[in-house]
């Protein structure tokens, strides 16, 4: 059986540690590959690899390393098919949703191809008399990225294409259960003329991200993944004196007013609740219809649309949705959708029984609805992380927008609405990172920053746009005077610009 190893100095390298783990097709169920889990050993042996290779890659002008990422976009492109069969045969999305996972991160490498304009500091000329003040954006050294297994291209590539175009050296670390798209991302990137040893991926664990978190050469460390893991990764990565950005969880709110087009709304939930199987941190999880009338017709809508999601592998091109990721995934979702009906909550739609023809080892449910979900019940707590959406009835728009306010997560959320001053009012006052107006999912582009609130997010900067571009770049700011300009003598007051 393949073993996936690490990726180092620009080549394949077979695991030493004698650890691995199982990678499997979710949709049959079966072991395809298995993948090694680092060592600290390993993980100090890639971190001196980048080490070195930074050096001559950060003196690099801009200008050619954006010529890296102009070269990889095409590569990218030219190479869609593979990179989506590859991430769908061990995340279980559809083909077409996979194309969208690597899309989403090819444009975030676009973005990045205007890093000679992003990357530019700032002069003052004349800042005092014959002072000059300028400031750099200088890499930080060397990133760590650790990523989740729902986006396999997108969110390395959200992570290595801002670190490396600032001029740092990049250690991946992706999710053991889907390791082989961010592998050959790094194959691409070396044939896209990145010099060997600037982005490594080493595979692992618990074990390689302690090691990454402690490591006295790694500048800068994001995460995205679980709240109790981002919380940690946040704790351990700063307790080392890095810089951290760490993204967690979601719960995602779609408030739909008594105006909306509904059937726009029902639409509009399908795909955001069910689409990937619920397992995007940008799914809407919750549906709050504002009046009986507007819930009672929107339950309405969403039933049948509910129960005739077409469910099947990727290989099913008029699939919705694929399986779960993960046996324990799939069991975790069914145990949360028990909980909900011992809770008291409405199952409308029970997807629970599914089972695929032909896959009955596969990871696969069915839809389920839930009607009448109260905010005090554990599935209206919990990240469901399935195929699973619940319907929380409020009476008044005052009772819909308390909702999300008070909910813990605060990543996304929405409204439908045909009333400006009601989009306008919600868009001021959530407490929410991410805010769609008849937008579902409002993933922002590349251009503009990626991130949520409360316990979504923990760091202060955001993934791609701008923000990226400042979390990959310490700031340096160089103050000159010229010997012409130099008064005789010493000065021991602080110096100021009367
Ligand atoms: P996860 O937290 O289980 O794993 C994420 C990463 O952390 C993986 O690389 C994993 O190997 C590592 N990890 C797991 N357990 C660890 C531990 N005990 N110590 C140190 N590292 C550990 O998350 P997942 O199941 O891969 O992804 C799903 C989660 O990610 C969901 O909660 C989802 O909402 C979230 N997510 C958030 C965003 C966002 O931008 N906010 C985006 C995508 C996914």
């Amino acid at each position: 059986m393949a073993e996936i190893g690490h990726f180092i100095g620009g080549q394949h390298v077979a695991g030493t540690s004698g650890r691995s783990a199982d990678v499997y097709n979710p949709a049959t169920g079966e072991v395809e590959k298995t993948v090694a889990l680092a060592s600290v050993e390993e993980i100090r042996a890639a971190v001196a690899n980048a080490k070195e290779a930074q050096a001559a890659w950060g003196a690099t002008n801009p200008q050619r390393r954006a010529r890296v990422f102009f070269k990889f976009v095409d590569l990218l492109n030219q190479n869609m098919d593979e990179l989506a069969e590859l991430l769908s045969r061990e995340h279980g999305k559809t083909l077409d949703d996979a194309k969208g996972d690597v899309i989403r991160g090819l444009e975030v490498c676009e973005f990045v191809c205007g890093i000679p304009h992003l990357q530019k500091g700032e002069f003052t000329e004349g800042a005092g008399p014959g002072i000059d003040m300028f400031s750099m954006r200088q890499p930080v050294g060397i990133g760590a990225g650790i990523t989740p297994f729902n986006f396999p291209a997108m969110i390395p590539m959200w992570m290595f294409a801002p670190a490396i175009a600032c001029g740092n050296a990049f250690i991946l670390k992706p999710s053991e259960r889907d390791p082989s798209v961010p592998m050959r991302l790094a194959e691409l990137m070396i044939e896209a003329g990145l010099p060997a040893g600037v982005l490594n991926v080493v595979n692992g664990d618990k074990v390689a991200v302690d090691a990454l978190c402690d490591d006295p050469d790694i500048g800068a460390v994001s995460f995205v993944g679980s709240t109790p893991i981002a919380q940690y990764v946040y704790a351990q990565a700063t307790a080392h004196g890095k810089r951290a950005q760490t993204f967690g969880g979601a719960k995602n709110h779609m408030i739909i007013m008594p105006d909306a087009d509904l059937e726009q709304a029902a639409d509009a939930l399908i795909g955001a609740g069910y689409g990937s199987a619920g397992e995007r941190c940008m799914a809407i999880s919750v549906a709050v219809p504002v009046g009986e009338e507007t819930a009672n017709r929107l339950v309405d809508m969403l039933t049948p649309r509910v129960e005739s999601l077409r469910v099947g592998p990727y290989t099913d091109e008029k699939a919705d949705m694929g399986p779960v990721v993960t046996k324990e995934a799939l069991t975790r979702i069914k145990g949360l959708v028990d909980r909900g009906v011992e809770e008291g909550a409405e199952l409308v739609v029970d997807g629970r029984g599914f089972t695929m023809q032909g896959y009955e080892n596969g990871n696969f449910m069915g839809g389920c609805l839930f009607d009448k979900v109260t905010p005090d019940m554990d599935i209206y707590k919990t990240e469901i992380f399935g195929p699973v959406l619940s319907v929380v009835r409020a009476k008044t728009y005052e009772e819909a927008i308390d909702l999300p306010m008070k909910h813990s997560y605060g990543n996304g959320t929405a409204i439908y609405t045909r009333d400006g001053d009601t989009a306008r009012d919600f868009a001021s006052r959530i407490n929410i990172g991410m805010v769609g107006i008849n937008v579902p999912i409002p993933v922002p582009l590349a251009y503009h920053s990626f991130g949520g609130w409360k316990s979504s997010s923990f760091g202060d900067l955001n993934q791609h746009g701008t923000d990226s571009i400042k979390f990959w770049t310490r700031t340096k700011t160089i103050t000159a005077r010229w010997p012409s300009g130099i008064k005789e003598g010493a000065e021991f007051s602080i110096p100021t610009m009367k």
